[in-house]
């Protein structure tokens, strides 16, 4: 029985103790490690758990009113979630900025804040920051510029051209903006015939020679004979997709031939056989196709003044609010409605 047991001063028993306390060491420095590595995780989680969640209204009342950003820090983290479309926060930023901030920089905060109820589309709400900013400063150039957008995105073209009166006494240059605002207001006026309208256009675009796109993508739609007997074709290119788009039976035939530009335009619709070439290149991929391949073209808005592109037309700019900037890029692209009918044909 004796056998199974070691003695206390036998060798063996410090060697066994040895191993069992390497093993001990060994068993903890390895639980510690893995302890410490989870912690760590945890910690970068919690951590980078403040950036993805934003704060809530009530901790952002904390945060400003405590005054441990400065004001700038604020308006420029307002400006941030604004910049990403995040409108909900910027906003809460400026209205917890009002009512606690300091009252010396409080114009340009309520300038900031009826900006972005604008952008955010509350256009009732800008209305009234603007008109409170100009209660106190009437000549706040730039609170009447918003104005007017925010008149001109109402459909209240009488206010926005009041809002120009304001703007031309302090010596803005509101040419551009009247012309297309009373364009707007001639359109959009359900008492007026189709044909007064017309000939209302006209005659602006006579005096300012400005808003081509907009005068004549409406007159082409609406009476192309008028819109061709008044057509300065030297402009063709500027209204491109009109044109493109204009029905056979509504084209001008001796108009077009006396034209290069839409010449090959319309050679390259496969409407007529004026041009053999053209120095545009998708007028002479076309040109040079005929009708046998399917391909047609597609067209794309680019501002001038702010590089922004656009996949539809428009008049004034959403991005910089300028007004005749649009340039019209010709695409070369499949045509599916050749396909469609070919498609249809073929089941006949
Ligand atoms: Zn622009």
């Amino acid at each position: 029985m004796n056998t199974f047991f070691i003695e206390f001063r036998d060798p063996l028993f410090s060697i066994i103790i040895f191993f069992a306390l390497i093993f001990v060491v060994t068993f903890f420095s390895y639980w510690w490690g893995r302890y410490k590595r989870k912690e760590d995780y945890r910690h970068l989680d919690t951590f980078l758990k403040q950036f993805r969640s934003l704060p809530s209204q009530q901790e952002l009342k904390g945060l400003i009113t405590k005054g441990e950003l400065p004001e700038k820090s604020w308006l420029l983290l307002a400006h941030a979630y604004s910049k990403n479309g995040d409108y909900e926060k910027s906003i809460e930023i400026y209205n917890e900025m009002l009512k606690v901030g300091d009252k010396t920089n409080s114009k340009e905060t309520m300038f900031l804040l009826g900006r972005t109820y604008f952008k955010a589309g509350f256009l009732e709400r800008a209305k009234n920051i603007f008109l409170e900013i100009l209660k106190n400063n009437p000549r706040t150039p730039q609170a009447l510029t918003y104005l007017l957008l925010v008149y001109e995105y109402m459909k209240d073209y009488k206010s926005a051209l009041e809002v120009l009166d304001s703007l031309d006494e302090l010596k803005k240059d509101i040419l551009s903006d009247s012309a297309y605002l009373k364009s707007l207001a001639i359109i959009s006026d359900v008492n007026t015939t189709v044909r007064y309208k017309a000939n209302e256009l006209l005659e602006i675009y006579k005096h300012s020679y400005q808003l081509t796109y907009l005068v004549y993508d409406y007159l082409f739609r609406v009476n192309p004979k008028l819109a061709w007997e008044n057509f300065n074709s030297a402009n063709a290119h500027l209204i491109s997709d009109v044109l493109w788009r204009l029905k056979k039976e509504d084209l001008d035939l001796d108009i077009i031939r006396q034209n290069g530009y839409l010449s090959e335009l319309y050679t390259a619709r496969g409407d007529v056989d004026f041009a053999v070439k053209s120095s545009i290149f998708e007028f002479d991929v076309l040109i040079n196709l005929k009708k046998e391949c399917c391909a047609t073209l597609s067209f794309e808005y680019i501002c001038n003044s702010c590089k922004q592109v656009y996949p539809f037309a428009f008049n004034r700019c959403s991005s910089c609010h300028s007004i005749n900037t649009q340039e019209i890029e010709l695409i070369l692209s499949k045509n599916y409605h050749r396909d469609f009918s070919e498609e249809n044909n073929s089941f006949q």
